[in-house]
């Protein structure tokens, strides 16, 4: 198995660029750190402090540790929401600090896919139409076949022309889902996306993002709180005070839950 490369040492790779001798990684951070500015009194935080990793393509990678351990802001910063104070962090072979809010905005729309926690669906459009929004922004044309392959793939082939609120949780995170992959991106980026919903339901929309690594070899990111979500992974990362202070590989849901009781996550 392909594992996630931590790299404590980090930034100067021989040669530069993503590249390295276990190839081009689907997403890397190098050195990265990420501070917020104190405002209003409150004293500047630094959520990141030296994360560096590379991720290979066709994986799925878990990030947990407890709340205000960085892993949104992991998140933003990985997938091109929100730019580091310092190091650098790749999607493939782009740096994403060397583009600007033009290209970067394009990257996001093309080459990343977003699946969060609330869904985040356009109530007004049908599912069809919430699937090709991120075509329609990028002025693309929508291909039938392939938005009713996709449409397939998330098992709602006969909802189409339903909108957002006559479906079930589960059925709008397909949907959401589906707009993820509509652009065939590199990488699927999810923010707690099983947080809203019930066990099996959870199972299901996991086993979907899993079928994305397996069947398609996108790599899919995925913040969680739920080692039971993080058992799908083949690694998962854990984050401390900003850092990276473990990683696992092959993980099951006991060995997490273990795991981030030693953080005092739960504590
Ligand atoms: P997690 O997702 O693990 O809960 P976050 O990445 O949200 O952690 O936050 C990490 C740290 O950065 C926390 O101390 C949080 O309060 C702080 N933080 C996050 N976003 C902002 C922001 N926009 N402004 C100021 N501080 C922030």
């Amino acid at each position: 198995m392909t594992s996630v490369s931590t790299r404590p040492d980090s930034g100067a790779t021989p040669g530069g660029g993503p590249g390295s001798a276990a190839g081009t990684a689907a997403l890397r951070l190098d050195a990265v750190t990420k501070t917020y500015d104190g405002t209003r009194g409150r004293a500047a935080v630094r959520a990141l402090d030296g994360v560096s990793v590379a991720i290979p393509p066709g994986t799925f990678t878990a990030v947990m540790g407890p709340s205000g351990s960085g892993k949104s802001t992991f998140l933003h910063c990985a997938a091109g929401l929100d730019r580091v104070t310092s190091g650098a962090a790749w999607i493939g072979d782009t740096e994403l600090g060397s583009l600007n809010e033009t290209r970067l905005t394009h990257l996001r729309r093309r080459r990343v896919g977003f699946v969060f926690q609330a869904f985040n669906l356009v109530p007004a459009l049908t599912v069809r139409h919430n699937i090709a929004l991120p075509l329609r922004l990028n002025h693309e044309r929508v291909n039938r076949r392939w938005l009713a392959e996709i449409l397939d793939r998330v098992g709602l082939a006969g909802k189409a022309h339903a909108r957002p609120a006559e479906l079930s949780g589960g059925q709008q995170q397909r949907v959401a889902i589906a707009r993820a992959l509509i652009t065939r991106p590199d990488v699927i980026f999810g923010d707690e996306p099983t947080g809203a919903l019930d066990t099996v339901t959870a199972r299901e929309i996991l086993t979907l993002l899993r079928s994305c690594v397996d069947e398609t070899g996108q790599t899919v990111v995925m913040v969680t709180h739920d080692p039971v979500a993080a058992g799908h992974a083949d690694t998962v990362l854990f984050l401390a005070d900003g850092r990276i202070v473990d990683e696992m590989t092959a993980p099951t849901a006991e060995r997490v839950a273990e795991r981030m009781t030693h953080l005092g996550a739960w504590a």
